[in-house]
């Protein structure tokens, strides 16, 4: 289907992503604080690139994931640590913005200097997690990697949707029924791209 269209390369800096069941038993009794020694699952990564390829799958012949701090035309996202952000922001990216622009979209990490095109920030996804799902266990990585999808499809030229069923839910602004209705199924790895979304992405993907 897409065997015609360049491959994607998807670079992932996950270094900053910590083991977010401790995050949040401590967050819950007060303990948490930045910069605090938390164990991380050392197989969190792929788990959540699993997710992540599944869902790009579709878009090209050829996809490659790799972790790191890859930058230039490539796309590029970073988790970040940011706990007490802006609560309705789990992450932010360039939108639409094509291959050859995309180096010239750059926000720079504060902690290395470098030059990145989006951000999930885990901090505030634990928040929704704890205001809006709660209970424990949460598959917190499924979480992740439908969030990194997400911001992903923003550089690949998607907008908001409106429905709690879509990847691209607006979550801000919405009903406290929505966002715990899109929370719920991205931890159950339900959602997928629709074929317009996968369309108007290959489209972009295409275009130098
Ligand atoms: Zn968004």
């Amino acid at each position: 289907m897409a065997k015609d269209l360049p491959p994607l390369v998807i670079h992932l800096d996950l270094n900053e992503l910590l083991e977010l069941n401790q995050v949040l038993e401590q967050a819950s009794s007060g303990l948490i604080a930045r910069g605090e020694v938390i164990s991380k699952d050392p197989s969190r990564d792929s788990k959540i690139l699993k997710v992540v390829v599944d869902l790009f799958q579709p878009l090209a012949a050829e996809l490659t994931i790799k972790l790191g701090d890859g930058t230039g035309s490539d796309r590029f996202l970073k988790a970040a640590y940011a706990w007490g952000l802006d609560p309705e922001i789990g992450g932010m990216s360039a939108q639409g913005v094509t291959r050859s622009k995309l180096e010239k979209f750059s926000r720079m990490a504060a902690d290395t200097g470098k030059p990145v095109t989006g951000y999930i920030f885990e901090g505030v996804i634990a928040n929704w997690i704890m205001d809006y799902l709660g209970s424990k266990p949460v598959s917190v990585n499924n979480i992740f990697g439908t969030t990194i999808a997400h911001e992903l499809g923003h550089q690949l030229g998607l907008g908001h949707e409106k429905g709690a069923g879509d990847i691209m839910f607006v979550f801000d602004g919405e009903s406290r029924g929505n966002q715990i209705n899109w929370l719920r199924s991205a931890e159950r790895d339900a959602l997928s791209f629709t074929d317009a979304q996968i369309k108007k992405m290959q489209s972009l993907l295409s275009t130098p």
